[in-house]
């Protein structure tokens, strides 16, 4: 607990520097320093991957990173982005997170839709789609679950036929994360009925405004309206908007997915690091660092989070290896959920009563916001069971 408040959570892992690294380093820093100021320091460390707060806000400083060429860092140069070396990468992410700067909320369109787009997508939907993601001027949503098709995605009953130069597209998805504040939206869709369920799926894209979808936001326990239910009703796309070939939907998700659980674990960790130290902060400022047993639960979860770090620098080291991660992602998400439940919990006992009130508007203490947003990290992306299913039968080799 007595780690100084110097040290740069994230570069332990690096092995040193290069010089031409530390000089991206300094650039990225100084940047942030002197833009992360005015309007949008009071952004600083706001929102999350099921937080809408400050969205118009955080989009006006997505653009501002856009205009200095800050974004895209994973993505060939080709298609706008910066072609960086995934330590180059990391770099960015470490002196992102070390400046507390705002949760991107483009970070599902560029980190899981543009990266999937580059596997699967045309030369002409890459270079139609990517640039303008990475310049914040278009947001895409994820079209996968139905009310009877969550874990058992395959399931999923939303129909699309041909017509002409067209898809029609029928049915209805649930849980669509921030679609409300997204331009398109890439759905799951089943294309042939008469196949097995997990060979006739395709996935489409689909432009959200429009008269055959209508979008319902759903408010959460937590306050928010992070995400919505979608109704398709004779809703249409192009044909040349299929997102690789026809019936290869469930691969093309299976990989969007992977990404989800894999890659951007160590963003997630870096926050971490700051919300165990807040809860820190909070225990010390109300007394409450005295308790033997909150000592011990600060000193476990500090533990803990460095043994994450642990494993996601081997994450890390299989990715620049093979390209790609294999089931061991399941750990990694299983890891970082529940040890994220965990600080909920912590978060709320660390600061006592005052994680109990609730201001007008339904505002709610940073304890009790942090406890109630991380119930939904087993869920979603695959939920704990599920990931415990994988880590079974891929990883151990049990029987289904
Ligand atoms: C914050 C948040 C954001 C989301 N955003 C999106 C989004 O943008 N787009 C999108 O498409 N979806 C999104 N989802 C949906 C998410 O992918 C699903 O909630 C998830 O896949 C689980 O499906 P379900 O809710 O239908 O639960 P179910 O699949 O009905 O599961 C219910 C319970 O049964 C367990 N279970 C199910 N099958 C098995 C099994 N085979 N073995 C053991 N246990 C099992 C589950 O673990 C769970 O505890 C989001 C969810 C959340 C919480």
């Amino acid at each position: 607990v007595n780690e100084p408040r110097t040290h740069r959570p994230g570069y332990e892992f690096l092995d040193g520097l290069t010089e031409e690294e530390d000089t991206f380093r300094g650039e990225v820093a100084d940047w942030l320093r002197t833009h992360l100021v005015g309007e949008y320091a009071s952004a600083r460390g706001i929102g999350g991957p099921a937080d809408e707060s400050m969205w118009e806000l955080r989009k006006a400083w997505e653009k501002e990173l856009a205009r200095h060429n800050l974004r895209g860092m994973a993505v060939p140069v080709e298609y706008g982005g910066r072609g960086l070396s995934l330590r180059m990468q990391l770099i960015f992410a470490f002196e992102y997170a070390a400046s507390n700067a705002p949760y991107r909320p483009s970070s599902a369109s560029e980190d899981l839709f543009a990266q999937t787009l580059l596997v699967y997508g045309t030369e002409e939907q890459k270079h139609r789609f990517i640039p303008d993601i990475l310049s914040s001027n278009c947001y895409w949503a994820q079209g996968f679950s139905e009310p009877d098709a969550g874990s058992d995605m395959a399931s999923v009953k939303t129909q699309a036929y041909l017509d002409g130069d067209e898809w029609v597209v029928e049915g209805q998805k649930v849980w669509t994360t921030f679609a409300q504040f997204c331009d398109w939206i890439y759905v799951l869709c089943r294309t042939d009925p008469e196949a097995p369920k997990h060979k006739g799926l395709t996935i489409l894209m689909m432009p959200l405004d429009q008269p055959g979808i209508e979008l319902r936001p759903i408010r959460t326990m937590a306050g928010n309206a992070d995400f919505n239910e979608v109704f398709f009703s004779e809703a249409r796309t192009k044909v040349d908007l299929t997102l690789g070939p026809v019936s290869s939907g469930w691969g093309v998700a299976m990989t969007l997915l992977s990404i989800e659980r894999g890659t951007s674990l160590f963003s997630y960790q870096l926050m971490f690091e700051r919300e165990l130290r807040a809860v820190i902060d909070s225990a010390s400022s109300v007394g409450n660092a005295e308790s033997g047993e909150l000592r011990e639960r600060l000193i476990r979860s500090w533990s803990e989070l460095r043994l994450l770090g642990f494993f996601n620098q081997r994450i890390l080291t299989t990715l620049a290896r093979d390209g790609s991660v294999g089931p061991e992602s399941s750990i990694g998400k299983l890891l970082a959920s529940t040890w994220h439940q965990r600080l909920g919990n912590l978060a709320v006992d660390a600061a006592g009563l005052n994680a109990a009130l609730v201001q007008t508007d339904y505002e709610l203490p940073a304890a009790q916001k942090l406890f109630l947003l991380s119930r939904a990290e087993t869920i979603y992306g695959g939920s704990q069971e599920i990931q415990k299913n994988l880590v079974a039968e891929r990883i151990l080799g049990l029987p289904r």
